[in-house]
Order: structure tokens, then sequence, then C-alpha cells
């Protein structure tokens, strides 16, 4: 792919891109974030950690507007998102990939990746229903923005299959040309290492850093897997039980002892159970190898 996907290239403005001001929110008597401040700059990759029931997916779940801080703030390039509802979110720039793949299974994964191009679409809801003419050309560019992403990342021999038919590691990846096809100034990518194998891992590390460095995309990465996380990172935000504990450089995140002892804690449970989530035992050896990456 010759040019860059996204048009809403990193600009040298001075302002972090992503603000992110005492946001707090509470879920009955559980306190899921208790006021949350960081910054996240333009151009870098962001990693948010932190073992589980951290808060981590509670704050993307702030800044897609699927829930409401209690207090705090949220600001992308300055603007508050605390009024923006939720189908404006793509227009700011933010683009998202989940936990659990949200995508449209019987749809191919063509029509997948125009669905994210689509919150970028100039016709209007009325020159769609009558099929007017810059509604046929409108689709077109669309459907070539679709292409450009899936040959980028490699899903056009699958262009026309069932989305929900593909390997699970090349579903992950159509969730992604979703996301990308917005042109997202800030990508969050929620566990997108989750249930990848070995080859599948370095070939998402060589792809994250790509949308990084050629597309200019800012990246916040929720991720369990340390040694992907601090390999790509050039910050890091650590969450415990809802509050900040620690952020910096990957180097200084891997000596900070109250990380350690975060996530040290976190297997030091009284019945952690045969089923004990990866990330536990993966960040617990990361902890105890002081700090190596795996
Ligand atoms: P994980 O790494 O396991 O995904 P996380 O860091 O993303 O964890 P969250 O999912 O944000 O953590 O959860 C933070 C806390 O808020 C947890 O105690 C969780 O049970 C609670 N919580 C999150 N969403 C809700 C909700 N909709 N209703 C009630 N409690 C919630």
């Amino acid at each position: 792919m010759a040019e860059p996907v996204s048009a809403n290239v990193a600009s040298s403005g001075g302002t972090a891109l992503l603000s992110v001001r005492d946001v707090s929110v509470r879920f009955g008597g559980i306190v899921a974030l208790d006021s949350v401040s960081f910054d996240v700059q333009r151009g870098d990759i962001c990693g948010l950690i932190g073992p589980n029931g951290a808060g981590k997916t509670t704050l993307f779940n702030c800044m897609s507007r699927l829930y409401q801080y209690q207090s705090g703030d949220i600001l992308v390039e300055g603007r508050s998102l605390t009024h923006v509802p939720i189908h404006r979110i793509a227009e700011l720039g933010l683009g998202r990939t989940f936990q659990n793949l949200a995508m449209f299974r019987t749809l191919s994964v063509t029509d997948n990746v125009m669905v994210g191009a689509h919150s970028h679409s100039s016709a209007g809801f009325v020159s769609s229903a009558l099929r007017l003419p810059k509604v046929g050309a409108e689709e077109k560019r669309l459907r070539e923005r679709a292409h450009e992403i899936m040959d980028y990342l490699g899903l056009l021999p699958f262009a026309n299959r069932p989305a929900g038919d593909l390997p699970f590691a090349t579903q992950k990846r159509v969730e992604l040309g979703r996301a990308l096809a917005a042109q997202p100034k800030l990508l969050m990518l929620d566990e997108p290492a989750a249930g990848l194998n070995h080859e599948e891992l370095e070939a998402l590390d060589d792809v994250i850093r790509d949308i990084r460095d050629r597309y200019k995309i800012t990246v916040l990465l929720v991720e369990h897997h340390m040694s992907l996380v601090m390999s790509l990172s050039d910050h890091i935000v650590v969450l415990n039980f809802g509050r900040k504990i620690a952020e910096g450089s990957p180097a200084q995140i891997q000596n900070h002892p109250d990380v350690i002892e975060a996530y040290l804690g976190a297997t030091n449970q009284d019945t952690p159970g045969p089923a004990a989530p990866p990330i536990r035992e993966g960040v617990s050896a990361f902890a105890r190898s002081g700090g190596a990456h795996a």
C-alpha cells in the first residue's frame, strides 16, 4: 500500500492527544476507577496495564462513551468527551478493538471493514435512501479504502468470506481493519494478543509498530502480554484496583516496586484456582525475573 490509510496523521501541536483527568467510575460499592489521570502524547504507543479488575476496560468504555464517568474528564485534543454521544466518537478520531471480537460474523470481510469506513461517509441519510449519484461515488471510495486496508493487513484472500468462518487470529485482523478504516487518530486496542500463538504475536508486534510508524496513529494498548507491552510501549500507565499506581518508561515500570507487588500479589491469592488467567502467570514470571523480556 503506497499511501497512508489515515489522513489524520499526527500534527506537531503541543497538547497531548488524550488527557484523562481525575476520572472516577463507581458501580454500586465498587470503585472501578478512582481519580485516574494521565496523558497520551501524539505518535506514542502507550501501554495501559494492571492485574485483572484493575479498571482498564472500564476506562476504554468511558472513552468509547459506553460508560459515563461520575467525575473528572477525558479530553481528546483538548475537547471534553463528557457530552459527546457514542455515535460521534469515531468522528473525533477514536477507534477501538474489543476483548471479545466485535464484528458481523455473517458479513464478508470486506463489508466488516467497510462498516468502519462508513463512520467517515459524507453521504447523508437522505442521499443514501434516495440512492443519489453521490452515494454511488461515496460507496466506491469507501470500498477502495477497505480494499487498501485489507491489502495492508493481508486480508485480501479472505475478502468475500464470512468473517465468522475465519481463524481467530484472522478475525482479530478483520476487527483491526474495521477500526483502521475509520481513520483514527487514537487507536484503542483491548487485549489484541489474547488467544494468539507465538508467531501470531510476533506479527502483531510488527503490525502495531507499523501502524504507528507509517500512519502516525497514536495507540493506547491494554494488554496482559508483558513482553509485547514492554517491547512496543513508549510509555506505560499501571492501574491496580482502579487507581494509577505508576507510569513511566518500560524500564521504569519493570523496576517499580508497586507494580511488581501488584502483580505478585495477584498470584498470591489463597485460591487462584486451576484456571487462573494467563496474565497472572505471565506477569508474575515477568516480575520474578526482574522484568527481563520474556
Ligand atoms: P481485566 O484485565 O480482567 O479485563 P480490567 O482491568 O479491564 O480487568 P474492568 O473490567 O475495568 O477491569 O473492571 C474493573 C472493576 O469494575 C471490576 O471490579 C469489575 O468487576 C467492575 N465492573 C466493570 N464493569 C462493570 C459493570 N458494568 N457493572 C459492575 N461492575 C463492573
